[in-house]
């Protein structure tokens, strides 16, 4: 019964997906990570594209000339109920230091406007006292000339708190973004709130027939979920091939039903980080919760926890390695599909170049690998490939070298 209630959620999302996550992800000059959501609802979409458009080209013409300069941007989206969409983009760039963001977005579909936290929140006069109180015990340093002409203009809403938070110059010596939880249970709130639904985490997997013997190759897929990871999982069933998904994870909500589809077809998922950050210049605090949030976003979606990690832009250190029990998974076959864009560049650089126990890299959040994946798996099949998992490879290659 579960499994029957499973695959018609499945087909409701694949019929009437019409929201996506957007990602733009440079890796040769310049690091830039950019994941923020399309909604199909006209004004918030443009709202959003336009920030992230004018925050990317002032990057460019600001941080150009220093020494590899990194923009990261990130989102949290929450459907608050059937009607509004409350939507946060962090953005962080680092360069000679490090700077702080965040932009919050509330739309109507219903009434078409966009919300502020009095059309959310009653008695907001009679809250600001506590709020500014609250604020003063937690930042000491808080400045309270700003604090005296603060505007609560950008706020965060998830199944317990209202979040709210505040420009940088309310402390002096922060660059971080300022924020205040009030739990949703404290306030006397003007619209209806949808709690999360739970996932399922029953999924049976399929069994695939794979002997020491067989020529092996592993495919996978970085930077997605996205709108055409259903397209690949489609191919890969198709086709009785699979692959391992390097995962983002603040695109992991927005997509469990793709991720509980991957694992129910017998392809793995790895960890690919959180937000796509340039991994090297992380602190350890930092670097772990890049991969713990990642790995509860999964869990929470599938059941399962990663097990392998493909470090960001293919950058990692011995340091890095030693704050994590999870694999390093890189590669020896290179699609360059992001970057050559023509379906039959991407054949060629990946057919002639596998060898038995390959690893290939592609990228699940365009067109091209997908339009170039089942040319590639047909070739690879008539050459005598068989596709696994990086955990099977690996355990694979463990078997032989023990025989
Ligand atoms: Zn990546």
């Amino acid at each position: 019964m579960k499994k029957l209630f499973l695959l018609l959620t499945l087909l409701i999302l694949f019929t009437g997906c019409d929201k996506e996550i957007k990602t733009i992800i440079k890796d040769e000059k310049e690091l830039v990570a950019i994941n923020y959501p399309v909604t199909n609802i006209g004004p918030l979409d443009d709202a959003i594209s336009s920030y992230v458009n004018r925050t990317y080209s002032s990057f460019k013409k600001d941080y150009s000339n220093l020494k590899q300069p990194e923009l990261n941007i990130s989102y949290t989206y929450k459907e608050l109920n059937n009607a509004v969409v409350n939507i946060s983009l962090t953005t962080e760039i680092t360069a000679n230091k490090t700077i702080n963001k965040i932009k919050t977005f509330t739309y109507d579909k219903n009434t078409k406007k966009f919300l502020s936290m009095e059309d959310i929140v009653s008695d907001l006069d009679v809250l600001d006292y506590d709020i500014k109180q609250k604020l003063l015990e937690k930042y000491r340093e808080a400045d309270i000339e700003f604090l005296a002409n603060v505007s609560y203009e950008y706020f965060t809403i998830d199944d317990e708190n209202l979040t709210i938070y505040f420009g940088p110059d309310i402390l002096k010596s922060n660059s971080n973004i300022v924020y205040l939880d009030i739990p949703l249970n404290s306030l006397k709130l003007l619209i209806d709130i949808d709690k999360s639904k739970d996932s399922d985490s029953y999924i049976s997997i399929k069994k695939k027939n794979i002997s020491s013997t067989d020529r092996i190759v592993a495919l996978t897929f970085d930077d997605g979920p996205s709108k055409y990871t259903s397209k690949i999982l489609d191919i890969l069933e198709k086709n009785d091939a699979y692959a391992t998904f390097f995962v983002i994870g603040n695109k992991v909500d927005f997509y469990d039903e793709v991720l509980t589809r991957m694992v129910q077809n017998g392809n793995e998922i790895g960890n690919h980080s959180y937000s796509h950050k340039w991994l090297n210049r992380l602190s350890e605090a930092e670097f772990k919760e890049e991969i713990n949030k990642t790995q509860e976003e999964v869990k929470k979606a599938t059941g399962f926890t990663p097990k392998l990690f493909r470090p960001t832009y293919g950058g990692y250190s011995d340091r890095l390695k030693s704050y994590t029990d999870l694999t390093f998974v890189l590669w020896d076959v290179d699609s360059r599909d992001w970057q050559v864009k023509n379906t039959n560049a991407i054949i060629n650089n990946i057919v002639p170049n596998v060898k038995d126990g390959s690893i290939i890299i592609m990228h699940d959040n365009h067109s091209y690998s997908v339009n170039a994946l089942e040319e590639v798996i047909k070739k690879l099949k008539d050459k005598g490939f068989k596709f696994v998992t990086v955990s099977e490879l690996l355990e694979l290659k463990e078997l032989r070298e023990s025989e």
